[in-house]
């Protein structure tokens, strides 16, 4: 099995945030996290930055559009 690249990680981040894959991939995402330390980077980026929404809202709503231009902030930080 070939390893997951950083674009395949970042892709995957909300889906492994919001427990969406299957646990093959879970250990992926994870394995790479592990192994790569700026995208283990964008991960506790992104997780904290769920966390304040989830603070900030009664409900789970984190609209599309705007994690869309947060990951491709983070795309631009690399
Ligand atoms: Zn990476």
């Amino acid at each position: 099995m070939a390893g997951m690249d950083c674009d395949k990680c970042l892709e995957r981040l909300y889906p492994y945030l919001d427990r969406e894959l299957d646990e093959r991939e879970l250990a992926e995402v994870k394995r790479h996290l592990d192994d790569c330390p700026p995208c283990e980077g964008s991960y506790v980026f992104e997780r904290r930055f769920l966390d304040l929404i989830r603070d900030s809202c009664t409900q789970d709503v984190a609209p599309s559009a705007l994690r869309e231009r947060i990951v491709l902030r983070l795309r631009d930080l690399r």
